[in-house]
C-alpha cells in the first residue's frame, strides 16, 4: 500500500521503533531514579555516577568531571564520518515537590521540575541503542551530559573545557520535554526558538524625609514608579514591532514606614528578545531612561546589567533535517509544529553559537492523566511515553546525519 505521507516509515524504521519501545521500562526506571534524587546545578554527583556506571557497563568511552559534574561520551562507529553531538542537561531546581507519586523527590526542597531527569534518561537510552547499532551509522556521536542549565549555566564552561573539540563536532542537537505541547507533537523550527536572557539590578538614590514635607526630599519611590512605567516604552516604542521583546521589572523595594519618604529604592528585572541585534540596544535604552528620569528629579543611580544566555538560534539545514525526522517519528506533518518558540531561555544557545545545530521541543503533556502543569511548578510531571519518542528522534537524526 502506498502511504500518503511524504516520509513514510520504512520497514527498517519500524524495526528501530520496535527496538526503542522495548527500552521504555528501562527509560522510566532511569528517569524515576534520577527524579527521586534531584541535584542542583554543579552538584549532580549521584546523577553523574549513574550515567558513568551505565556507560561503563556498555563499554562506551567517556570522560567525567568536566565543568564539575559534566560527562562527555563518544559512541564510535569505527568508520570515518561526521561527528554529531547530542546534549542533555542534568540539573534540578530548588522547589519542594508537591506530587504524591511513588518516585517523588527524596531530597528536601529540590525537584526535577523541568524534565531534565527525562533528558538524562533519553540520552542514556540513545547511547545504549547506538552502542548496539554501531553498524547503522558512520563517524562518531558525542553525548554531552551538561550540568547547571537552570543557572549559573554549565554549557559555557563545558565549551571552554573543549567538549566541542577532539574530535571536532560538526553539528549539535538537543531536546526539551515540553508541557506546552501535548504528547505526540514535536516543536521544530529554524531560526530563533528561545529568547536571550538578560538581567538588571538598579539602585535609586534620592533623599529621605518626612512624608508630610516632600519638598525637602527626593522621593525614590516616585522616581522608581516613573522608571517602571517608562521602561515599558522600550518594547512599545523603541523595538521594531516585528521583533518580539519583553522588559519585566520583577522586584521593587523601597521604604520602611507609611509616613516616611524613602531615600533609596531597588529594582531588578529581566529582558528577553530573539533578534541578536537587540543585544546592545535594550540595555542601552534601559540605562538612558533611568539616567534621564533620575537626572530630572535630582536622584542618582547605580545600574548592573548583564546577559545570562544569548538566544537559542537553530541552523536552517540542521532544523530541516530534524523536521524531516520528526515527521517520520510522529507519522504526520501536522504533528510537527513550528509555532513553538518561547521567551524562555536556555544555555543550549552557547553550543549553537559554536556549531550549527537544532534544539527542539518534545511534546510531553497529557491533561487526561493530570500531566499538564507548567515547567518549574511544584506539581510538574510529564507523560513518560515521550521518553521513547525522544530516543527515537535522536537515533534517527544520527542515522540521517552520520552517513
Ligand atoms: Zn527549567
Ligand atoms: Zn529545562
Amino acid at each position: 500500500m502506498v502511504s500518503t505521507f511524504p516520509n513514510s516509515p520504512s520497514i527498517n524504521s519500524a524495526q528501530i521503533r520496535l527496538e526503542i519501545r522495548a527500552l521504555q521500562s528501562q527509560l522510566v526506571k532511569w528517569r524515576r531514579g534520577i527524579h527521586q534524587r534531584p541535584e542542583l546545578g554543579f552538584q549532580e554527583k549521584l546523577t553523574a555516577e549513574l550515567i558513568s556506571q551505565q556507560l561503563q557497563a556498555w563499554e562506551i568511552e567517556h570522560q567525567t568531571g568536566i565543568a564539575e559534574t559534566g560527562i562527555v561520551a563518544i559512541v564510535d562507529s569505527d568508520r570515518p564520518g561526521p561527528v554529531l553531538a547530542i546534549r542533555a542537561d542534568m540539573d534540578a531546581l530548588p522547589i519542594q515537590e508537591e506530587n504524591e507519586v511513588s518516585y517523588r523527590s527524596q531530597h528536601e526542597g529540590k525537584m526535577h521540575a523541568c524534565g531534565h531527569d527525562g533528558h538524562v534518561a533519553i540520552a542514556l537510552g540513545t547511547a545504549y541503542y547506538l552502542s548496539q547499532h554501531r553498524q547503522d551509522f558512520r563517524g562518531k556521536v558525542k553525548i554531552i551530559f551538561q550540568p547547571a542549565e537552570e543557572g549559573p549555566g554549565g554549557a559555557k564552561p563545558m565549551i571552554e573545557a573543549g567538549v566541542l573539540k577532539n574530535p571536532d563536532v560538526d553539528a549539535i542537537i538537543g531536546l526539551h520535554l515540553w508541557n506546552n505541547l501535548p504528547l505526540g507533537k514535536l516543536g521544530v523550527r529554524s531560526g530563533a526558538l528561545m529568547a536571550a536572557v538578560e538581567c538588571f539590578r538598579c539602585h535609586i538614590f534620592g533623599k529621605g524625609g518626612h512624608g508630610a514635607m516632600p519638598d525637602q526630599t527626593i522621593d525614590s519611590v516616585v522616581v522608581s514608579a516613573q522608571i517602571v512605567n517608562a521602561l515599558q516604552t522600550i518594547v512599545a516604542r523603541n523595538v521594531n514591532p516585528l521583533d518580539s521583546a519583553v522588559v519585566t521589572v520583577g522586584e521593587l523595594h523601597a521604604g520602611t514606614a507609611l509616613n516616611v519618604i524613602a531615600d533609596t529604592a531597588q529594582m531588578s528585572g529581566t529582558v528577553r528578545y530573539f533578534n541578536p541585534a537587540l543585544e546592545s540596544f535594550i540595555g542601552k535604552r534601559i540605562e538612558e531612561i533611568i539616567a534621564g528620569i533620575c537626572q530630572s528629579h535630582g536622584a542618582t543611580y547605580k545600574l548592573d546589567y548583564w546577559q545570562l544566555y544569548p538566544p537559542v538560534i537553530n541552523d536552517k539545514n540542521i532544523a530541516e533535517l530534524v523536521r524531516s525526522v520528526a515527521i517520520e517519528v510522529v507519522e504526520t506533518p501536522v504533528g510537527v509544529v513550528p509555532e513553538c518558540h518561547t521567551m524562555g531561555g536556555e544555555d543550549m544557545s552557547f553550543f549553537l553559537q559554536e556549531v550549527p545545530g537544532c534544539y527542539f521541543f518534545l511534546g510531553a503533556a497529557n491533561p487526561e492523566k493530570g500531566l499538564a502543569y507548567p515547567h518549574h511548578h511544584p506539581r510538574f510531571d510529564f507523560d513518560e511515553t515521550a521518553l521513547a519518542m525522544g530516543v527515537e528522534m535522536f537515533v534517527r537524526c544520527v542515522e540521517k546525519f552520520c552517513r
